[in-house]
């Protein structure tokens, strides 16, 4: 039979305190005997279930001892979808033999047959935990709404001392639903057994629910309750002659112990479950506080961006005026042509040019003829005019990129021809005195009576001349123009 499986240490804490004997003949009788179908019910510390190991307790203990001393063999029926009222009926009926354990009373007695009690324990009044009636026997029940279990002993002992309508008989296959009817508010009190409420409490967390009174004065006791049949009559006998003489409170302490254990168990659970939560928690706000630094460390890292962006912006536009500066402090203000000082930077570095490659290199010095008196007669507006107009001819007619013309100061100008020959210059610096002349701008000093100019052209080909040295011979040249009537060029070469 594969029954053991089912049925947890089983024997173990229980001991005779006087031998029994049985007859060769009649222990052959027990071991020819069919197998005992047997329904454990869920009663702890009688008989607990544990799903990984079966059952155990105080009951399966006495069972396990006296079926062995018996060489009865049995077959545990698992049968938890049946109300403790189905089983007992299964049992009356002769679909099972025995159930393990059942408290007796009257009316089932009248119906199966008791062995010897083996365990007593006592009826529990439970109430929800924020109310606490005065209850102090059987007798204070009868003004409230009592709810049982269909099937239990207390059923009958509860018709004594209340009205039928205030019964209120749950007919369910666990506990639970009597539970359920307390907190739901269907019944004001529940009667259950004690130590199952105890371990059931912790079982379903039942703790919104407490014990407000025991039943002192009804004691259940638990003996095996047997199918009413003469085999099973015979089998009662003999646990009944083991029953009388058993100690079995190691069994007693150990499963007692067993309800202590547990609770424990219960405990260590709830604590993991809560380290675990506590520990979930944890990694969530460490999950929320990393995201928060992301984001944060994202719209940092877009500000520097945005930031860096900007600096880039400032930078190209300091830039800029830089070079507007740059070119502002090489440029004349007046005419737009460079100024005298980057005039002098050219000449210098035409002029290192030259002395290393003799290639020709000619300087043109520009003078307006009479131009104070464009300034007294016209005023000084028009002489600026004037001085860029002559700017534009000057900028139109110089236009090889490495030449340079150049305001030299007042209304004196200067081109800087680089590889340019002397009769190159002469021809350039003709082309600028026509060009102005031609403009034909009014000033009755001069003759005919418009604006000219006088140039001087100096050409270095060779030699050892220096940069002043050339300047020097242009303005001369200029000098010799104006002497010689003004509105003309006079040139030399430098060898
Ligand atoms: P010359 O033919 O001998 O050169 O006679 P000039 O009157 O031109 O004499 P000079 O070259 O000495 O003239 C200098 C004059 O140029 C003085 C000043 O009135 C005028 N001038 C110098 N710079 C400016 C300027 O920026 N604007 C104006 N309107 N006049 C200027
Ligand atoms: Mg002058
Ligand atoms: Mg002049």
């Amino acid at each position: 039979m594969a029954s053991l499986p089912a049925l947890a240490a089983c024997g173990g804490q229980v001991r005779l305190t006087q031998p029994v004997e049985f007859s060769a003949q009649e222990l052959a009788g027990f071991r020819a005997m069919a197998p005992l179908r047997v329904l454990p019910l869920d009663a702890p510390p009688m008989a607990r279930h544990d799903p990984q190991d079966g059952y155990s307790g105080i009951g399966v203990d006495v069972w396990c001892f006296i079926t062995e001393r018996l060489g009865l063999r049995y077959e545990i029926i698992q049968r938890r979808d049946l109300s403790i009222a189905e089983k007992i009926r299964l049992v009356q009926e002769g679909q099972a033999d025995v159930l393990l354990p059942l408290s007796a009373n009257s009316e089932r007695a009248a119906r199966g047959i008791f062995t010897r009690p083996f365990y007593e324990s006592h009826y529990a009044v439970i109430a929800r935990k924020d109310w606490r009636p005065e209850i102090r026997g059987l007798a204070d029940l009868a003004p409230y709404r009592v709810g049982v279990l269909k099937g239990v002993a207390s059923e009958s002992l509860l018709k004594t001392v209340m009205a039928s309508d205030r019964l209120v008989v749950i007919d369910d296959v666990t506990s639970e639903a009597l539970f359920q009817a307390l907190r739901d508010g269907r019944i004001d009190l529940a009667l259950f057994s004690k130590a199952v409420f105890e371990e059931k409490r912790y079982q379903h967390e039942y703790f919104d629910l407490t014990v407000v009174h025991t039943l002192h004065d009804a004691p259940r006791v638990y003996g095996f309750y047997f199918q009413p049949s003469p085999r099973n009559q015979q089998i009662v006998q003999a646990f009944d002659r083991y029953l009388a003489v058993l100690d079995i409170s190691a069994a007693v302490a150990e499963h007692e112990d067993g309800e202590r254990q547990f609770i424990q168990r219960y405990v260590i659970q709830r604590s993991w479950h809560l380290v675990v939560l506590t520990a979930g928690a944890g990694a969530l706000v460490l999950v929320v506080v990393l995201a928060a630094l992301l984001y944060r460390y994202r719209r940092l890292a877009r500000l520097l961006a945005a930031s860096n962006e900007h600096i880039l912006q400032q930078q190209q536009a300091l830039q800029a005026v830089n070079q507007e500066l740059e070119r502002q402090s090489q440029t004349d203000g007046l005419t737009g042509l460079a100024n005298r000082r980057q005039f002098d930077h050219a000449l210098l570095r035409e002029h290192a040019r030259q002395q290393r490659t003799a290639a020709p290199l000619s300087l043109l010095m520009v003078d307006l003829d009479h131009f104070k008196h464009v300034n007294d007669r016209y005023g000084h507006a028009i002489g600026d005019d004037y001085l860029r107009a002559v700017a534009r001819v000057l900028k139109t007619s110089v236009n090889r990129a490495t030449d340079l013309a150049a305001r030299y100061g007042g209304e004196e100008f200067v081109c800087l021809l680089p590889e340019t020959s002397a009769t190159d210059a002469q021809m350039l610096a003709e082309r600028i005195r026509q060009g102005v002349s031609s403009m034909a701008l009014p000033n009755e000093l001069a003759s005919p009576p418009h604006l000219t100019l006088s140039i001087g052209v100096a050409t270095l080909l060779g030699g050892k001349a220096d940069a002043a040295q050339l300047l020097a011979q242009a303005d001369e040249q200029l000098y010799a123009a104006k002497h010689a009537g003004r509105d003309r060029v006079h040139a030399v070469v430098l060898r």
